[in-house]
């Protein structure tokens, strides 16, 4: 259901970055300190949706980020997340689960793992931090 939902996006918008996805959207995109243990949340205030990324992240991390926010406004829409925090990312809170099995997802795109390449090689070749393989 939700990699249902990322290969819709990617579809629709005919890219799977969520940089990218999210201006299409009209989805503001904000990058700001968030401390050490904050990846990233998400608000939706005055109807104006905003995904709030940590400056502090190497650049695949905030990859992630983007997209987990992301699958946030498209899979729970009205939900204000809470600050997202390392250790939570691994949360079994469903929600968390699905934003980050969207996440995986979305970046993974089109890609598939080559003859031989395991499921974490491959998902490193597409920027996907180990912490988050399971979600694949
Ligand atoms: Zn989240």
């Amino acid at each position: 259901m939700v990699r249902i939902k990322a290969r819709e996006l990617m579809e629709t918008h005919g890219t799977n970055s969520p940089i990218e996805i999210a201006a299409q959207r009209n989805i503001v995109v904000l990058v700001e300190d968030l401390g050490k243990h904050t990846w990233g949340y998400y608000t939706l205030t005055n109807r104006i949706p905003c995904i709030h990324i940590n400056s502090r992240l190497d650049p695949d991390d905030a990859l992630f980020a983007a997209a987990h926010e992301l699958g946030h406004h498209v899979l729970h829409p009205g939900i204000n997340t809470p600050f997202l925090r390392s250790n939570t990312l691994l949360s079994v809170d469903k929600i968390e689960r699905q934003a980050n099995r969207f996440a995986v997802h979305l970046l993974a795109g089109e890609n598939e793992p080559e003859p031989g390449e395991t499921k974490s090689q491959f998902l490193i070749r597409c920027g996907i931090h180990e912490m988050f393989h399971i979600f694949y």
